[in-house]
């Protein structure tokens, strides 16, 4: 009976000391990177030293080298290469397109456009009538007028949608299948409206997908202004148009991914996945796609490592080689898990870029994430909550082969992201470094806890 009761009432005193014990670890974590914190210098060596990083390019392979040295300056138990294959895309010269007729009359406004990434050249310049559409439902109407057209896409993010990934993710489609949809039509090229939020004139590439059963046409997104312009003259008058690319690819090319690995003292074998995508577009600097998710990574590392933690789980560091035109990089890093039979608990992915935390969203059951949430009392003062929905294109092949794993993200205020992503506007300059090192924070005390407590706590 005594005893009932000394646990009875020593229980929350157990509960509130644990909790005093993290928020503590938490509030050192803060401190460090805040006040110490190399994001933002890291940062700007990726961005500015280096630059951008598309996979197979001198850029990208720089990068990988750069990872490691200063992974390796951080003291981790290990640092490693995976070799790993990527796709060699070339965008082979300056992408071109033009309004040359209007109702038959001869003009010539230049478009602001970047072709898409993956699009073929087209052989030299291509002139035709314009068909915009709305969407795949109007194409499929419409199918009958588009042989020997240059078929637009008014893919827009829709600005009723507050979170702008979800507007992102409905347009996505137009990018990535609308070339091969109209070319199974007849279509000579595809034109879509830059997968943008910006109210400006700055085309976005980004990876489009060809169908092998229809012809390879070349593709490009034009800038927001000219694509509302295009669209609304398009509905009154018939135009002509003129694009070029110059787009090929050469071999698949030999890359890196980066893994630097503290290792576990009391459960060794239970792994805990932090990372970000090295590879970027190649027009612009790749700093927040995915540059802050890269420096987030290291410095989550860089923290540990400074405040002398030594995690109880094994928790790995990776720098990922290949997202945005193939996501070649998760695919091995899954692989390699698979045949070196590891046991992969939870994977965090960085890749929206590194603007204002607001919270941890974590993929896994309601009950899960219930217990996960008692957590966000510890992570509330540093600007998260604990949400459903959580995992990345770097992490997600880890699903596959393992079956239990918790997939999560950094979840970023979105309203800027879109304006930039793709974009030659995506640099250094556009980084804020207290919402970059507040993302860090947030990533390091979210891991903190995961180390202490698992996944079935
Ligand atoms: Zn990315």
């Amino acid at each position: 009976m005594r005893c009932l009761l000394f646990f009875i009432l020593s229980f929350p005193l157990l509960v509130s000391a644990q909790l005093n014990k993290d928020s503590l670890m938490i509030k050192k974590i803060s401190y460090e990177i805040m006040t110490n914190g190399r994001a933002y210098d890291l940062l700007r060596e990726l961005t500015k030293n280096i630059g951008g990083r598309l996979a197979g390019s001198p850029e990208q392979h720089n990068a990988a080298i750069w990872g490691k040295i200063n992974m390796e300056a951080f003291q981790p138990d290990k640092v490693f290469f995976q070799p790993c294959k990527t796709p060699n895309w070339k965008r082979g010269g300056k992408d071109y397109a033009a309004i040359v007729g209007i109702n038959g009359k001869a003009t010539n406004k230049k478009l602001e456009v970047m072709a898409l990434g993956n699009s073929l050249s087209s052989k030299g310049l291509m002139e035709a009538e314009v068909i915009v559409v709305s969407d795949f439902n109007e194409l499929e109407a419409r199918k009958n007028e588009v042989k020997g057209k240059i078929v637009y896409f008014h893919s827009i993010l829709h600005p009723s949608i507050i979170e702008t990934g979800k507007a992102y993710e409905d347009a996505y489609i137009y990018r990535s299948d609308g070339p091969s949809r109209a070319a199974k039509y007849g279509a000579i090229g595809v034109m879509i409206h830059s997968l943008s939020t910006a109210p400006d004139n700055e085309p976005q590439t980004g990876v489009m997908e060809y169908n092998d059963s229809f012809p390879k046409i070349p593709a490009i997104a034009l800038g927001p202004t000219d694509a509302k312009n295009l669209f609304e003259q398009a509905k009154k008058s018939m135009l002509r148009v003129q694009m070029e690319t110059f787009g090929y690819f050469l071999p698949d090319a030999d890359e890196n991914n980066v893994v630097a690995e503290l290792t576990g003292s009391e459960f060794p074998n239970e792994i805990i996945t932090i990372g970000g995508h090295l590879d970027s577009w190649d027009v612009n600097e790749g700093a927040h796609d995915d540059g802050t998710g890269v420096v987030h990574t290291m410095e989550v590392l860089r923290a540990f490592k400074s405040l002398n933690y030594h995690p109880k789980r094994t928790i790995r560091f990776v720098l990922f080689a290949n997202e945005e035109n193939g996501g070649m990089g998760g695919l091995k890093y899954a692989e390699l898990a698979k045949l070196n039979k590891e046991k992969h608990i939870l994977a965090l992915e960085s890749d929206d870029g590194g603007f204002t935390p607001r919270a941890i969203g974590i993929g896994c059951t309601a009950a899960q994430l219930k217990k996960f949430q008692t957590w966000t009392p510890l992570l509330k003062p540093y600007g998260t909550e604990v949400i459903a929905g959580g995992g990345g294109a770097d992490i997600s092949p880890l699903s596959k082969d393992f079956k239990n794993i918790i997939q999560t993200s950094l979840l970023v205020d979105s309203q800027r992201y879109f304006d930039l992503h793709h974009a030659k506007t995506d640099v250094f300059e556009n980084v804020n470094k207290r919402e970059l090192h507040l993302g860090a924070v947030n990533i390091a005390a979210f891991i903190y806890l995961v180390d202490q407590y698992g996944v079935n706590f």
